[in-house]
Formats: structure tokens, C-alpha cells, sequence
């Protein structure tokens, strides 16, 4: 499984490049070959290619499909591994996406091997989907995604696990941005500032305004997060912006959070405010269809000795999409260890197996 991961590793796939995710998906297509799969390679024209193999290991007909899900794209720019080299030591490995989520799609093929080898038959139809744009917003594959779930009964999700125990995500957040452009009027800071307007100011009072929509108790997060204003130091400014991170536990918030943007009044006598974007990931919403995926997820773990557990997420994934729509998700099924998006990142190799164990008692289960 080392080995594997290290061959994904060392392919290095920032969403934004295409050349190199194409080449990505070009080597986990192969491998999905080499297993039988029926590998569908879907071409994209502004970001990388997107995977999907498809598998059936009985004999007769499948009782339904099971989605399982994965990105095959890295937040960490070309030439990253050059600076942070895959490094086998102390029972880890160390490289840029092992964690989120090359370990993940290792586990997956893992997993089938070892069905095979025992002989175990899934009685569902296995999807897996394998997508290059994840880390982005998932643009190009979003729809690809939903078309498959809405005819699976589950969709298991193979994102890092949380914490050292390897937690299962059970509820995330959903998740979208905001950008605020505020429009004022220039002046010369010296000789007659009053004839200005000043954007800055006007963003300023707006921040102190958003940042009161926060509500921790309803799981609701606004940060300003990306600012800017002005041109030169002696110019009264008429220009500012701002970016605005949106989190929210219950889809129902979505729409009242959006409103209350929408509904942003100047300040400042002369200023203009345009808002625009919103919740683009709804929230994962911890489902009794949830809870149950959980619970024999959980069972099966216990059969091999382990203490599974479950945790709920602030950041979104694909499954964000797939439990909106109805169908019971489960996330965090990937490997365990941490450092995901930094140059610490690393996984625990003994939980390479131990995770490819449950994913297959998992898709032999459901
Ligand atoms: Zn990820």
C-alpha cells in the first residue's frame, strides 16, 4: 500500500494545473484497469480529467449501487515535493497529499484486492469516482457526482478521518464565500477630505456589521477573510473589497445568511455597496440515514478490535453534495494521520490496512 501511495504521491496534482492532474488520472485509471473495473475517463477542457470506474464482482445482477467517493487533486503547487520529498520513517509517511487523499485512493484499491482475494462479494454495484477538482469547488464535477448518487443507496467518502483515533465525519458544515465591493468617492486627503468618501471607512463599518451575523450557538460562522482599499497613502480611497468565509450547520440557514447580506445598507453618506456570491456547499446534516451508515461502520470496527468514533466537520467535501440530496453519506473513511494542506502533512501507515479493512467490510456489508 506504501508503495502505491508513493506512486500517487510522486505525481504531483495541483487542481489548477491540468497537464499534471490529467497525468494523475491517467495512473489511477490504469490501476482500476488492472482490477477489472469498467474506467470511464471524463475529459475536461478547463480542469483536470475525472474518473470513474465501475465495478461488479458477482455473478447475477446487483441489488443497487454504492457510491464511493475521492479527489485526486492537492492544494500544493508544482515543484512542492521537491521541497517536501515522500519520506518513509517512524511507522509515517510524509509527502504532500498522502493524507488528503492519496491515502484515500489507495485504500479504495486496497480494499478491492482484498475482496478478491477472500473472495467477499459486494452485493451492490460499485461506483467509484475519482475528481480533479475538489479542492477548488468541485465545478466541473459536481454535476457528475449527483447524477451517480441519486441512483446509489449510500455514498461513502474517502476524506482524511479526524484525529489521531480516526474519527469518522458524521456532519459538516456547508460552506461558501462572499465578496463585498465597496464604492466611494476620491479626494485629496490633505486639501478637502470631506469631499470624499471614503471606502475603507465604509468597509471597515461593514466588517464590524458581518461580523455580528456570527452565531455560535446555530453553527453559523461570517469571517472576513481578504481585504483591500485604497490606491496611494495621501487619496481619500473610492475603492475597497472584501472576501467573506460563510459556514452554516442547517441547510435552513442558507437562505436567511444570504438574505441578510443582500440586505447590507451603506453607511457612509455617498458609499455604494454590490454583494455577491453565497453558500455554494450545503451543509452535511447529520441524517438518521447517517447515523445508521455510522453505526455498522462502527460495528464493523468493533469486529476488528477498534474503537471507531464520530466527529463533525467545519470544512465541506463532495459529500456535502450527496447527503443534500437525500442520500445517506458517510465521510472521513480515508486514512489517519495530519498536517493536511501544510508541509507537515503525513499518515500513519498502520492505518493504511486497518481503514482498507473496514472500507471493504463496508461495501461487503451494505
Ligand atoms: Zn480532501
Amino acid at each position: 500500500m506504501v508503495r502505491l501511495l508513493a506512486r500517487f504521491v510522486r505525481c504531483e496534482s495541483p487542481t489548477g494545473d491540468k497537464v499534471s492532474v490529467d497525468q494523475m488520472a491517467r495512473i489511477v485509471a490504469r490501476e482500476w484497469r488492472r482490477r477489472g473495473a469498467k474506467v470511464e475517463v471524463l475529459r475536461q477542457k478547463l480542469r483536470g480529467d475525472h474518473v470513474r470506474a465501475e465495478l461488479w464482482l458477482g455473478p447475477g445482477r446487483p441489488s443497487g449501487q454504492i457510491l464511493i467517493l475521492g479527489h485526486i487533486d492537492t492544494v500544493y503547487p508544482l515543484g512542492t515535493l521537491a521541497k517536501m520529498p515522500l519520506r518513509v520513517s517512524r511507522g509515517c509517511a510524509w509527502g504532500p497529499g498522502t493524507f488528503d487523499m492519496k491515502g484515500g485512493l489507495a485504500i479504495a484499491l486496497a480494499a478491492v484486492d482484498a475482496l478478491k482475494e477472500v473472495g467477499l462479494r459486494p452485493r451492490k454495484r460499485l461506483v467509484f469516482f475519482w475528481n480533479s477538482d475538489e479542492e477548488i469547488d468541485s465545478g466541473t464535477s459536481r454535476q457528475f457526482i449527483e447524477r451517480e448518487a441519486m441512483r446509489s443507496d449510500a455514498v461513502l467518502v474517502l476524506e482524511p478521518a479526524y484525529g489521531a483515533e480516526g474519527r469518522l465525519k458524521t456532519a459538516r458544515k456547508g460552506v461558501g464565500t462572499a465578496e463585498i465591493k465597496v464604492f466611494g468617492r476620491a479626494a485629496h486627503a490633505g486639501l478637502n477630505p470631506e469631499a470624499g468618501v471614503n471606502a475603507v471607512h465604509e468597509l471597515a463599518l461593514q466588517t464590524a456589521r458581518l461580523m455580528k451575523l456570527n452565531d455560535p450557538h446555530r453553527g453559523i460562522t461570517v469571517q472576513v477573510t481578504v481585504t483591500s482599499g485604497g490606491t496611494v497613502s495621501n487619496v481619500v480611497p473610492d475603492f475597497a473589497n472584501a472576501q467573506v468565509d460563510l459556514r452554516i450547520s442547517r441547510q435552513a440557514d442558507a437562505a436567511r445568511l444570504e438574505r441578510k447580506l443582500r440586505g447590507l445598507r451603506p453607511i457612509l453618506k455617498g458609499a455604494r455597496i454590490e454583494v455577491t456570491g453565497g453558500i455554494n456547499r450545503p451543509p452535511l446534516e447529520r441524517t438518521p440515514g447517517v447515523v445508521d451508515l455510522f453505526r455498522r461502520a462502527q460495528g464493523l470496527a468493533a469486529e476488528m478490535g477498534l474503537t471507531l468514533d464520530e466527529c463533525f466537520a467545519g470544512g465541506g467535501s463532495d459529500g456535502n453534495f450527496t447527503a443534500a440530496l437525500g442520500i445517506p453519506t458517510l465521510d472521513g473513511l480515508g486514512v489517519v494521520g495530519d498536517g493536511a494542506h501544510s508541509p507537515r502533512e503525513y499518515v500513519l501507515i498502520r492505518s493504511l490496512p486497518e481503514r482498507a479493512a473496514l472500507l471493504a467490510g463496508l461495501l461487503v456489508a451494505l
